[in-house]
């Protein structure tokens, strides 16, 4: 299949090379801005199809809907139009839903020989089958089935044993085919599962099981950029420009079951999710999850229902949210937004919504297409997937440990309550404390440092632990100088920060600040005699058996040192100079 398939695109870029360049011919050109402008026109005349992002779409929108909820939906938001949370679940339950797409890590794309790069000059990663030139035939990507099974069988789903692809037709400009090679009614995975662990303020740690209805492949669609208008919208734009390097990178999309009954903890559960999806991806080595980079993409379904009523209500998909935080975000504000729609009488817009990073605001977008204006129809360029049952057995024998039962073990390893492992992943320190053990370090000092000084650090910096500028090596460096009794907690803090500001490594930064303690014998029993020779009181107490007196002579001695002795090591000079030992 490959073979032949393979000869008939060497035949087909022949042909297209011909009559076109294909490079030059999708470039940030003339060409490339008059075919969107030509789009924007195609828009405004066929509007029924709604695909744009335009106020095009949005006037389709209040057509489809009684007037005044719809022009109350797109006002700019305020406080003002939203239900206090709380007292929005004590009348309604929501429901969630999540849509994640993850941009697979092969080597090529999903139907061509085209390299997957990240941040290559716009349109040089492209060939005749990913531009959608005619003649041009896809071929699957073995790899890109391969991890999708894997994801499938991670998520506990059956694998289809024959599945096809299906084309998913709509027009826009960074799609170059007019359709976009997708599965539909024939999903190479089904019926999985995913639990993820919350924090409820009332039980504690919680697991909750979200349910999986699909996984299936697709190909991702190139990037628009729209410039001369507001915050990067079509809206307002003097011009557009298309870089097609995306276009046909491999995608799955997982669809969840709607999820209900999670009542305040949507959000939570929402987010809950995400992050272990994306842990499960890193884990089976199939993406790099770079949320930030668009490698995961969400879009979070809402929907709220009067509470105790056995229906749905209508539900809303806030689009491509990109970061952890702002998937909570999103679901808690369309919670309380949703209420105050329905609390005033008037009813939810089916529709798309975009979030907003800044306001944490949701706003209409386009009103929802159904499955029928995509009119789906098998891909007739693409024969049937039918993985052998083999193959699919070897693949769940391969299966890496998965996040869940490598958190129970190190949980069951290093000792771990439940709340000292949620502390661990709710910072971000499990796979620094992992490694920083993995260097040498004891796990009671890594998780101390990485959660206590490190994790200071990191807030005051408002960055996340993983961002800061030291190594799991040389926290484990810093942690076997303070076991060596080289370094106090105080000095190992002040060596830490050093380290974290770009000073050096910890060795270069104990040299350059001579933060060693002091432990030199003569120098530390001479600091010793002058301490209690400065308070006679004290010593006299001492030697006369009120050992505990002691400390105030130690706390001398460090402030004459500024923290750079060892305390124990004092403690036990003091005694001994006043006739206290053993
Ligand atoms: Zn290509």
């Amino acid at each position: 299949m490959t073979r032949s398939a393979t000869a008939q695109i060497a035949v087909a870029q022949s042909a297209v090379a011909q009559s076109a360049v294909a490079q030059s011919a999708v470039a940030q050109s003339a060409v490339a801005r008059s075919a969107v402008a030509r789009s924007a026109t195609a828009q405004s005349a066929v509007a029924q199809s709604a695909t744009a992002q335009s106020a095009v779409a949005r006037s389709g929108a209040a057509q489809s809907a009684t007037a005044q909820s719809a022009v109350a939906q797109s006002a700019t938001p305020s406080a003002a139009a939203l239900t206090p949370y709380d007292e929005a679940l004590t009348r309604y339950d929501p429901v969630i839903g999540l849509e994640t797409h993850v941009e697979l890590g092969t080597v090529t794309k999903m139907f061509c020989g085209c390299p997957v790069e990240f941040g290559a000059e716009p349109n040089t990663r492209v060939c005749p089958v990913c531009l959608g030139l005619p003649g041009s035939l896809p071929v699957v990507n073995r790899s890109a089935v391969e991890y999708t099974i894997q994801i499938g069988l991670a998520l506990h789903c059956s694998i289809s044993r024959w599945c096809r692809f299906a084309r998913k037709n709509y027009f826009y400009p960074d799609m170059p085919k007019n359709y976009q090679i997708s599965q539909y009614d024939e999903p190479l995975c089904t019926d999985g599962w995913l639990d993820v662990t919350v924090d409820d303020p009332k039980t504690g740690s919680r697991v909750l099981r979200v349910e999986i209805e699909r996984v299936h492949m697709e190909e991702d669609t190139g990037k628009s950029l729209h410039v001369g208008g507001a915050d990067g919208r079509i809206h307002g734009a003097a011009y557009s420009l298309v870089d097609y390097n995306r276009a046909g990178i491999p995608l799955v999309e997982i669809v969840t079951k709607p999820a209900s009954g999670t009542g305040a903890l949507a959000p939570a559960v929402a987010r809950a999710y995400v992050a272990e999806l994306r842990d499960l991806m890193r884990a089976l080595g199939v993406s790099d999850v770079r949320m930030e980079e668009g490698s995961l993409r969400c879009d979070v379904n809402t929907s709220l229902s009067p509470r105790g009523s056995a229906g749905w209500g209508t539900r809303t998909e806030t689009k491509n949210v990109n970061s952890l935080r702002s998937v909570e975000r999103a679901v808690r504000y369309e919670i309380q937004r949703q209420a105050a729609v329905l609390d005033r009488g008037a009813r939810i817009v089916q529709e798309t919504r975009h979030f907003h990073e800044d306001t944490g605001a949701t706003t209409a977008g386009r009103s929802k297409e159904e499955a029928q204006d995509y009119r789906y129809f098998p891909e007739p360029d693409l024969v049937p997937i039918a993985p052998q049952r083999e193959w699919v057995g070897q693949l769940r024998a391969a299966l890496p440990e998965l996040p869940a039962a490598r958190r129970a073990r190190l949980q069951a390893e290093w000792g771990l309550s439940d709340l000292d492992m949620a502390a661990l992943r709710n910072a971000g320190a499990l796979d620094l404390v992992v490694a920083t053990v993995a260097a040498g370090a004891r796990p009671a000092d890594a998780r101390k440092w990485w959660l206590g000084e490190l994790s200071r650090l990191a807030n005051e910096k408002g960055a996340e632990l993983v961002q800061l500028a030291i190594t799991p090596h040389e926290v484990a460096r810093v942690a076997g100088l303070v076991a060596s009794g080289a370094l106090n907690d105080k000095l190992a803090k002040e060596v830490l920060a050093g380290v974290v500001a770009g000073a050096g490594t910890p060795d270069e930064v104990v040299a350059a600040r001579g933060l060693a303690v002091v432990s030199d014998a003569g120098e530390l029993a001479a600091v010793v005699d002058d301490a209690i020779e400065a308070n006679p009181a004290v010593a006299a107490k001492v030697r006369a058996g009120k050992v505990a007196a002691a400390g105030a002579l130690v706390g001398a001695v460090m402030k004459a040192t500024r923290g750079q002795a060892d305390a124990t090591r004092a403690r036990e000079l003091i005694l001994e100079r006043l006739g206290q030992c053993g």
